[in-house]
């Protein structure tokens, strides 16, 4: 997914905060993505910035894109992130500057390590008549500063761990570690995205790590967490300092839970880099729109997606959350 702004603004994350319990619900704001998509943009928002190295959070759907062309993502850039695409429902074809071509299925990690830079597209298959409801979330993990000029990178991973509490609660470890569970894609700090159903009636605690802070994306039903009912599409910021975290639900439920240890570096994110210094951003923006550094995103049927122009302000890191 790219930030597809045409006037993005930019956005400076990072920087120690207090990471005590919150209960924090964030109910996101629509964006739209091109000419059809709309999507409900959770992190960044007003109120807060990263979740953890989790810095940006897109949930779209389910939306029925039968006689649509649902996800249509030209090439763009990224720097100094990783991307996850998590499905629920329906198809994402991915192709990237490294040479990928990769189908991406519910329930599969697609996990792409832009490092220094990478660029890439992310469409709804042609046709999609087999897969016509597209729901999801796309995210991206800042790199810390040791390992952002890493090599670029994309991993698919059909097959997680799962954890089955024989509580209500199943998890699917995403990325990171759960309950001692990891997931085999590569992460630069310790973080964890997992996909949690709910079974109707269960009321039980998943173990969690007191040192990271961590919040609720609600995917469908509506789970309670930590004594918070989530609407569907919403974020329950939680913050950090428990061992155990309540779920229960009187439906069936399911919830991405993201979390992590504060991200302690100042970044700045803008349009679709993230990096430390306004040069940088400046450089990769120009890099970019000469067709420099990226490489090319080979099979796209269009036009690559040019940078729009730079705020006036100049670009400054700040913490990560307000
Ligand atoms: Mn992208």
């Amino acid at each position: 997914m790219s930030n597809l702004d045409v006037k993005p603004a930019a956005t400076e994350c990072g920087g120690a905060g207090h990471t005590g319990p919150v209960r924090d619900l964030i109910k996101g704001r629509d964006v739209t993505l091109g000419a059809s998509t709309l999507v409900r943009r959770l992190l960044p928002t007003l109120g807060r910035r990263m979740v953890g190295a989790w810095c940006f959070v897109d949930n779209y759907g389910p939306d029925d894109i039968a006689d649509e062309p649902g996800m249509q993502v030209p090439p763009h850039p990224h720097i100094g992130l990783q991307t996850v695409s998590w499905l629920h429902a329906g198809e994402v074809l991915h192709r990237d500057s490294v040479g990928s071509r990769q189908l991406v299925r519910p329930r599969e990690l697609g996990l792409m390590t832009s490092g220094r830079a990478i660029a890439h597209s992310e469409e709804s298959p042609r046709p999609h008549t087999n897969a016509p409801v597209l729901h999801g979330t796309q995210l991206w993990v800042a790199l810390p500063g040791e390992h952002r000029d890493t090599a670029p990178a994309f991993e698919h991973h059909p097959v997680l761990p799962e954890i089955a509490g024989g509580n209500g609660l199943r998890a699917t470890v995403i990325l990171g570690s759960l309950d001692g569970a990891t997931s085999p894609g590569t992460t630069y700090t310790p973080l964890v995205g997992a996909d949690v159903t709910v079974a109707a009636g269960t009321d039980a605690r998943l173990p969690v790590e007191e040192g990271f802070e961590y919040a609720a994306l609600a995917m469908s039903g509506e789970a309670v967490v930590d004594g918070v009912p989530l609407p569907v599409g919403s974020l329950l910021y939680l913050g950090g300092g428990r061992r155990e975290l309540p779920v229960r639900a009187d439906t069936d439920a399911a919830f991405m839970l993201l979390g992590g240890v504060p991200f302690d570096e100042k970044i700045i994110m803008w349009w679709n880099f993230v990096a430390r210094a306004g040069d940088e951003i400046t450089a990769a923006r120009a890099a970019w729109n000469a067709g420099d550094r990226f490489g090319e995103v080979r099979g796209y049927d269009g036009d690559r997606l040019l940078a729009p122009e730079l705020p006036a302000l100049p670009l400054k890191p700040r913490g990560r959350a307000r």
